[in-house]
């Protein structure tokens, strides 16, 4: 049928028989693909949210190889989880993680829940990732919708609502769990993503390789890249820090951040608000409590959250005191023992 006879029930039923057998024989080899067990499942698809695939592997198979399984993720020492975790960013995953196998644990004797209601009360587990496990561990028809689905259902169908409004993901997620295919609804999960990562990608769109080209609206009128439509951005907020590495005989000085809001919990560089000049940091340093002997060089950093932008001045500081407010840590220790996040670790890259 061509692209324009068809209404978008009929590009929706279209999905599964042009996806399915391409994906089978397409598929990456990834680590996650090895089985169905849903404590597998569920942890790559949580590291895979803002992360690449590439990125990902490495993380993956030495976080199950501490933690092979929900007991020992519900029972781990949370310094250690945020050391496996360290340098992917968005912790508070890993923190819900820990407290979704405690659940796990306490309201279902330790087996991953099979039912959709009850995977998706369990932490950190949203519509995608519910939608992700009940499809590829238990046959549910349930979809998975992420910013690749999304991206591939707007081209195919021509669909120009954003995609970054909730209205738009349940709709689409209602129009797909209509098509599920009974007994594949696992493969037509990965399909969907399998094709928003490797053909139906962001800027270049492969569609002289694509399954679906044959009833892709985007794709008969040659505007792919007009899709998909996103509601206009807010600007980042940007807040200016000084950063203090506070060097006292080749150790270094981390506190803890509070327990909630950005990056709760873990270890940080002592830091200032606002950017201070050479004299304030030193008198700064002094208060401290560090006996500050010469800043030894500053330079400019700057990173990136969801809706706050950081720009900071690191200065590096000679000391002779270890204040003992603060903790101390070798490069031995940095490396192995504390898990710093990437916006403070990158000032050990200069
Ligand atoms: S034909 Fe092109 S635009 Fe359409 S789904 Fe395939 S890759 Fe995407």
């Amino acid at each position: 049928m061509e692209a324009r006879a068809m209404n978008d029930l009929d590009i929706y039923r279209s999905l599964p028989e042009a996806l399915l057998p391409w994906y089978r024989q397409n598929k990456r080899d990834l680590p996650w693909r090895h089985d169905r067990e849903p404590y597998h499942v569920w942890v790559s698809e949580i590291m895979l949210q803002q992360t690449r695939v590439e990125a990902v592997i490495g993380y993956y198979e030495r976080f199950l190889h501490v933690l092979p399984d929900i007991r020992s993720l519900a029972e781990a020492d949370p310094e250690l989880l945020h050391k496996l975790w360290e340098g992917l960013g968005y912790y508070s995953r890993v923190r819900n993680l820990q407290k979704a196998a405690q659940q796990v644990m306490e309201q279902h004797s330790g087996i991953f829940p099979n039912r959709h209601e009850e995977i998706r009360q369990l932490a950190g587990i949203g519509p995608y990732t519910a939608g992700a496990v009940a499809s590829i561990c238990f046959e549910l028809p349930k979809a998975a919708v992420d910013g690749n689905v999304l991206r591939i259902l707007s081209r195919i169908l021509s669909d120009d609502r954003p995609i970054d409004k909730e209205s738009t993901k349940a709709a689409m997620a209602a129009a797909l769990e209509e098509v599920y295919p009974e007994g594949s609804c696992g493969d037509f999960t990965q399909a969907l993503m399998e094709l928003g990562a490797t053909v139906c990608i962001p800027k270049s769109p492969r569609c002289e390789i694509c399954p679906a080209r044959g009833f892709c609206r985007a794709h008969g009128a040659g505007n792919m890249t007009d899709y998909p439509v996103k509601s206009p951005k807010k600007e980042k907020r940007v807040e200016q820090k000084t950063v203090l590495i506070l060097d006292c005989g080749g150790e270094i000085a981390l506190c803890k951040r509070g327990e909630t809001g950005l990056l709760a919990g873990l270890w940080e560089l002592p830091n200032l608000p606002g950017h201070l000049d050479a004299d304030e940091v030193m008198t700064a340093a002094q208060e401290m409590g560090v006996g500050p002997d010469r800043p030894e060089w500053v330079v400019d950093r700057s990173h990136i959250f969801t809706h706050i932008r950081w720009e900071m001045k690191g200065w590096r500081i000679l000391c002779t005191q270890k204040a003992e407010d603060l903790t101390w840590a070798s490069p031995e220790e940095l490396r192995d023992k504390y898990a710093l996040p990437t916006a403070f670790r990158q000032f050990f890259e200069v």
